[in-house]
Parts: C-alpha cells; sequence; structure tokens
C-alpha cells in the first residue's frame, strides 16, 4: 500500500529530532516521517518516494545548507507533487524567494522557528486533513466521471436502438411509413429544385387476403415479410422503400426515367412471381404483386401528389388483372 510522506528539512538536528517526535506522536504506520539535512538529499529522497508509488504530503522546510535554494526545491517538487502541503519555517526565506515560492509553487503555512509557539501537531492534523479531503474529493470526481462516461455511452446505445425501433417496421424490418415519409420528402423536393428526375412505385400484394384465409394470418405476416426483403433487394441502396400498411408498400427512386422506373417495377414483379414460401406445413405458396408507377412532375407540389398518382396507376393494375406494373396515366408521354 502507497505510503504517506511528510518530509522535514533542517540542518540543526536537534530541530530535525524534535520534528520528528511531535509528529510521530500524532501519525501512524500509514506515514513515513523523514528527516533530511539538505533541499539537494530531501529532493531526491522524495523523487524515489513518488516514483515507487507513494505520496508527499508534508514538508517542513527549515534551515538547510545545499546548493540548492529552498524555493528551487519548492519548485522541482511542485512539479511532480503539485498537492503537497509545504510548511515553512518564517525565517528561511526573504521577499523575494517568497514571490518565487507563491508564483511557481505553494506554500500551505509559514510558522516561526521556534514550532514549539505554535500548536505546530494541530497544524500538521490540519494538513493531513486537508490533503484526505481533496484525495476524496478526487477519487469521487474519477467515481463520477467514470459512471457519467458509462451513463452516456449506454444512452448513445439506447438512442441508437430507439431511433431503429421508431423508423423501421417491426414485422418486415423495412422502413416504417412515418420513416418512409420523412425520408423520401426531402430527396422530393431537392430532385424537383435540381430538375432531376425520379419515380415512386406502390406495389401491393395481390389477392392477400386470400392467403391469410387459407393459410392463416401467421403465414400471411411470414409472405409480408418475405415479400419485403425480396423487393428491398431488388431495389438499389440509394432508393427508399417502406412498408406504408397492411401488404402494401412503397419506393422511391432517385436518378430514375420512366425506363429506369418501369425496369424496377418489372423486376420486382418477376421476382416475386418466381418466389415460393413454403410454410412450416410444407405448404407452397406462390403470390403475386402488382406495381403502380408515377414519375416526378416539375410542377408536383410534394410527396403526396406523385404517390397519389403512383396509387391510382396501382389500382389500375388490379382492375385490369393484377400482377402486372402499370404507369400513370398522367405521367405516360410526357417524357422525350
Ligand atoms: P388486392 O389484390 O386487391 O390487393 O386484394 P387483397 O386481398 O390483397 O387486398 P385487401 O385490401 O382486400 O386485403 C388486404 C388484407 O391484408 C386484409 C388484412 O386483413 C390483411 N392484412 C393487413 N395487415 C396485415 C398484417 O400485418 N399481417 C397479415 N397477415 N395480414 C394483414
Ligand atoms: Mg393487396
Ligand atoms: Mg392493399
Amino acid at each position: 500500500m502507497a505510503k504517506y510522506v511528510i518530509a522535514c528539512i533542517e540542518n540543526d538536528v536537534q530541530i530535525l529530532d524534535e520534528l520528528y517526535n511531535k509528529i510521530s506522536r500524532i501519525v501512524d504506520s500509514d506515514y513515513i516521517i523523514e528527516s533530511y539535512v539538505n533541499a539537494e538529499q530531501a529532493l531526491i529522497g522524495c523523487y524515489n518516494y513518488i516514483i515507487s508509488g507513494n505520496e508527499i504530503l508534508i514538508t517542513i522546510l527549515g534551515n538547510e545548507t545545499s546548493s540548492m535554494p529552498s524555493e528551487d526545491f519548492l519548485i522541482e517538487l511542485h512539479k511532480n507533487s503539485p498537492n503537497t502541503k509545504n510548511i515553512i519555517f518564517n525565517d528561511v526565506v526573504d521577499v523575494k524567494c517568497l514571490e518565487k515560492i507563491i508564483n511557481n509553487a505553494s506554500i500551505y503555512q509559514m510558522i516561526p522557528r521556534r514550532f514549539d509557539r505554535v500548536d505546530f501537531e494541530l497544524i500538521i492534523l490540519e494538513a493531513i486533513k486537508l490533503n484526505a479531503q481533496e484525495r476524496r474529493l478526487k477519487d469521487y470526481q474519477k467515481v463520477l466521471e467514470s459512471a457519467v462516461e458509462k451513463r452516456t455511452l449506454e444512452l448513445n446505445d439506447i438512442n441508437v436502438k430507439l431511433e431503429i425501433l421508431a423508423t423501421t417496421d417491426s414485422l418486415s424490418g423495412v422502413r416504417n411509413r412515418r420513416s418512409f415519409y420523412e425520408s423520401s420528402a426531402p430527396m422530393i423536393k431537392y430532385n424537383r429544385r435540381e430538375n432531376k428526375k425520379l419515380a415512386v412505385l406502390m406495389i401491393d400484394i395481390d389477392k392477400f387476403k386470400l392467403i391469410n384465409d387459407i393459410y392463416g394470418h401467421a403465414v400471411g405476416d411470414d409472405v409480408i415479410r418475405l415479400m419485403a426483403k425480396k423487393t428491398e433487394s431488388t431495389l438499389r441502396t440509394s432508393d427508399i422503400f417502406g412498408r406504408l400498411g397492411g401488404e402494401e408498400f412503397a419506393a422511391v427512386l432517385p436518378n430514375t426515367s420512366e425506363r429506369g422506373a418501369l425496369k424496377a417495377a418489372e423486376n420486382i414483379r418477376f421476382e416475386i412471381e418466381n418466389l415460393e414460401h413454403l410454410t412450416p406445413k410444407k405448404e407452397r405458396i406462390k403470390f403475386t404483386v402488382s406495381v403502380g408507377v408515377a414519375l416526378l412532375q416539375a410542377d408536383d407540389p410534394d410527396l403526396e401528389t406523385i404517390l397519389h398518382r403512383a396509387d391510382l396507376a396501382l389500382y389500375e393494375a388490379k382492375r385490369s388483372g393484377r400482377n402486372k406494373v402499370v404507369l400513370s396515366q398522367s405521367d405516360t408521354n410526357k417524357e422525350d
């Protein structure tokens, strides 16, 4: 365990003994009382204690005879042990030295050389108490900081999870309606401003009610999941794809012309038509989708407008037989 060092520096051995006796009466074995006759020795001694993990709690600086001035000792020690409480006999330093010490190190107390005239033990005990308080505060700060850091990480994690939860459709794993709208609206705005081509697809499973009725709701859910996964995989990562509700999905395809949009829609229709879902009872289910396609027009005020045209096209696909891709009537032949 680390020890607390109280270093006494004084060339008068009698005073040094007196210091030792007084201090040893008030501290226990956690403390080491060191006596040095000069500051150079004291600095080397203190450094050795610091290197081996101990703490210089207090220095008591009296007269000493080394080539190292008292103020230099304090300034050097301060660099590696800034919390040490330095007690100095008031005849040791002049004003110039004091100025240097105050500006570059620290002084805890100045006491008369006849230290039997002051309550010396009380001064030492106060210094020990103060140091312990500072240490506890530092330990507490460390605990607090690591707790705050841990909590911040946890909160980040929770926020990421909440964000995913809030934007993901729990059944299919693709964007939910809100997230689809939130991501698509600015893209529509941007593409219209930049005069870029953009297409919207409305995709709906054909006769889905029948799947539910024949195989049950759970199988219906599996079919929705499968359809979502397949459709997402045929789209580009830059496309925005989401479940609007039930077995109805929508996709926004940026940088996509009429030809590109019809090709993407046909791709989805074809891939789904060729899928086969195996139920837990080993029943093989085939299903199809209808797709309505609309193209962004210069005068489209918002997402709703273009979605509505895609919806009308979807309705037309259903009406004319299902398992079809239909381009919005009002968007036909508008392209060059
Ligand atoms: P159409 O070809 O005209 O689209 O016919 P449809 O049967 O697919 O359309 P309809 O809108 O009549 O039926 C959709 C069905 O989807 C009705 C509803 O009970 C079911 N449904 C909606 N949400 C879910 C869901 O989350 N899971 C399951 N299993 N079924 C759902
Ligand atoms: Mg349907
Ligand atoms: Mg529907």
